[in-house]
Formats: C-alpha cells, structure tokens, sequence
C-alpha cells in the first residue's frame, strides 16, 4: 500500500487533482469528508461538542449549526483546543480504518488541507502539493465557490505559507495555468511515478538510480531532509542520528543522482530490527550488501576484518527518488568515515576537484555498459582512490 499526502492551500485546485487521481484507481480519503462524517447527527462526536459548548452549536434539525460552533471555538485558545481535542482524535480514528481497510496494492491518496500545518508530510511515502498563487487561489474562490474575499484572505493568511507547503512538497504541482492544463501532468505522475512506486514497494525492490554524474542540484539538501524525516517516523529510538551524507551532501558537488543517507544505529540487531518499519515507510532492505569494503585500521592494519565495516543497506522505491540508506554501528570506521568524508569535502576544494576527477574517469569507464559489468567498472575506478582518501583522513 503507497500513501500518498495531498496539500494546497484553499482554492489551490486539491480536489481537482484528488478526482484525477481517483478517475485512475487510487483510493481516496478526503479529511474534509472526515471532519463532517465524524459530528454528523447521531454520532458520540456531536454529542461531544453540544456537552462542551452547549446545545446553541445545534440548528433546528439537530445536526451541526457550523457558524455557531466557529463562533464559540475560535473565540480563545482554550475553547479552539477543546474542540480538536473532541475532534482530532476521531478524525484519526476514521482515518486510520479506512486506511486498514484498503486493499494491499492500493495507492491511497489522504487529501489534507492541513497536512503543513499538523505536521503529517513525514507520514506519508510521497507528498503532493498543489501550489497556485495566492491572489490566483482568492479570484478562483470569489468566482467559482462564492466565498467572499475578505473570508478567502483571512482563511488563507491563517493556513501556512506557499514556502512552508513548499519545502514538503516531493511533487509540486503548478496549477497557475489554464483548467485542465494540470491533467496531462497528473496522469504522467500516475503512470510514471505512483504506480511503479507502488509495486516496487509492495515487492521489496528499490528502484535503480543510474550510473551518471548529473550537475549539482541546490535542492539534493532539501529532498535529503524530506528523506530524513521519514526515516526519523520509522526508526523512532533506533536511530542515534540520521545524516545526510555522500556527494550529493557536498554543496557544488556534481554527483549521481542518487541521495545517500546514514543511520547511526547501536548495532547490527537494532539495524535487523527496522527491516519491516523501514520497508513501510518506502525503503526495502538491499540484500545483496551486507558490508563496505574494508579498510586498514589501528586495530586491523590489514584491513581484513569485514566484521567492522558491516552495515545494512536499504534503497527507496521511488523511482522518481533514487535513495541509498545505508545503516550503520555507531563508532565503527565506516559509520565515522562516511561523516568525516562528507566534511571533508564540504571544507576543501582541492579535494572535491580531485574526487570530481575521478568519478569522472570512473563513470567513463562504465560508458556503454550494463548491470553489473557497469557497476564493476564505475567502482573499480572509485573504489582504490576511496580506500586511498581513507588513509589521507586518517
Ligand atoms: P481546493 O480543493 O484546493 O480548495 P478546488 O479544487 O476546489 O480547490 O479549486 C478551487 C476552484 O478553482 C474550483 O472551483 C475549481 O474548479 C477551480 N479551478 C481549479 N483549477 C483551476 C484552473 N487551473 N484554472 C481555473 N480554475 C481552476
């Protein structure tokens, strides 16, 4: 099962992209829907709000007089906190069956008007945000839902920021443009994206990065930190620290792009012990490497003992994301290694020519072929000048 967040800010065109989504086969749980099913007439919810703000929130008929409630909740802090406390946790409740009820294939989409501003992007394994400007989102409601624009401005100056939607945002879809200019983009995203991201999650495969050197991206930080936030969801104690580590973690860096991630764990057992969390959260174990190439160290200056450099390798499944996480003991060479690597290129230049050089020289090797004859060239380039920077940190 993929979970897929879906924000904007009001008038953005969420539900727009939500039916799209649907029209294709996901499953939809819209919050909005939610929040007025769990107070409907009838419900323990409703109860709730009339025993703690009284039976003046009821209209005649007895279901919800929504004015009336705004007015009694959003007149202080304390009364706006007594109404989620009754409603939050029954919209999470809700929430929570339909997601169990949902098929195992299914490519759940949660559309969350609030998801910035309850913090639930680090939930979900991909986050989409619709972003339209907000003076385009104000004429939209004033022409097309009736809302006033003094009521279309006070909503959204009280919602987070375009800049805080944005930095969640794995997919940002720009729906400035003409309605239905946004349509062929979704369906791309579907069939591109969604879709293989779903199975390689359900079958435990993460997706393959390629073996090419792309120019810096300014945005590898911030993708690296979505990353981290889920990985943080999924490890909860397990993990001492989560970095962001490798080329892509060097600013100016040319790189493939492929994010790498160290987890600082105790040791193997609490690696073994996030293998199912970690699949979950969109990120299956790699089983093919169970340790780093030994190095020499003080204690085994031939470099001989792999039980120091084991670790756990896991990749994302999203193929628009190539990901490696590779987990590791805290204290051993390889876990102190890949930090200090990572600072000593961001602090020296000379050092991040000469490694630039050699990814190149390693990645024109690999040129022209495939699988794993391609890999073997790429690192049998890499790897000697690896163990050799190895010596010159220590
Ligand atoms: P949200 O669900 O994010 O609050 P809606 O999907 O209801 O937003 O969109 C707000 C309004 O703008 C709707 O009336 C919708 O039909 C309209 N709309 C959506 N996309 C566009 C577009 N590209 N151009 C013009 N109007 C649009």
């Amino acid at each position: 099962m993929l979970r897929i967040g879906l924000t904007g800010g009001m008038g953005a065109g969420k539900s727009t992209v939500a039916r799209i989504l649907a029209e294709r086969g996901a499953v939809l749980i819209d919050s909005d829907v939610i929040a007025r099913e769990v107070v409907a007439p009838g419900t323990e919810g409703l109860a709730a709000l009339v025993a703690a703000f009284g039976d003046d929130i009821l209209a005649e008929d007895g279901s919800l007089d929504r004015p009336a409630l705004a007015a009694r909740a959003f007149a202080d802090d304390e009364s706006r906190a007594t109404l989620n406390s009754i409603t939050h946790p029954l919209v999470g409740k809700r929430t929570g069956e339909l997601i169990s009820a949902a098929a195992p294939d299914a490519i759940l989409v949660q559309d969350i008007p609030l998801l910035v501003e309850n913090g639930l992007a680090p939930l979900m394994n991909l986050v989409l945000v619709v972003d339209v400007e907000a003076e385009t989102r104000i004429r939209r409601l004033v022409e097309f839902r009736g809302v006033s624009e003094i009521d279309a401005r006070a909503r959204i100056s009280a919602q987070a920021t375009d800049e805080q939607r944005r930095a969640v945002a794995d997919v940002l879809l720009d729906n400035n443009g003409a309605p239905g200019a946004i349509d062929a983009v979704v369906h791309r995203l579907w069939d591109e994206r969604l879709v293989p991201f779903e199975q390689n999650k359900r079958t435990g495969s993460p997706a393959k990065g390629e073996l090419r050197l792309v120019p810096a991206d300014p945005d590898w930080a911030a993708q690296a930190q979505r990353i981290i936030a889920r990985l943080w969801v999924a490890c909860g104690a397990a993990a001492q620290r989560i970095d962001h580590i490798g080329s892509t973690a060097v600013p100016g860096l040319d790189a493939k792009d492929v994010i790498d991630i160290q987890i600082t764990v105790a040791d193997m057992a609490a690696a073994d012990g996030l293998l199912t969390a970690l699949a979950e959260a969109g990120f299956p174990r790699k089983d093919d490497v169970t340790d780093d190439n030994p190095k020499p160290t003080e204690g085994d200056p031939a470099g001989a003992d792999h039980a120091l450099w084991t670790k756990r390798l896991h990749g994302s499944a999203d193929p628009g994301r190539p990901a490696n996480v590779h987990i590791r003991a805290e204290g051993t060479p390889g876990q102190r290694f890949a930090l200090e690597f990572r600072d000593w290129l961001r602090s020296d230049a000379a050092a991040r020519a000469e490694y630039l050089e050699v990814k190149r020289e390693a990645e024109a090797k690999a040129a022209g072929l495939s699988g794993a004859a391609a890999a073997d060239a790429y690192y049998g380039v890499k790897e000697p000048w690896f163990d050799a920077a190895y010596e010159r940190l220590r």
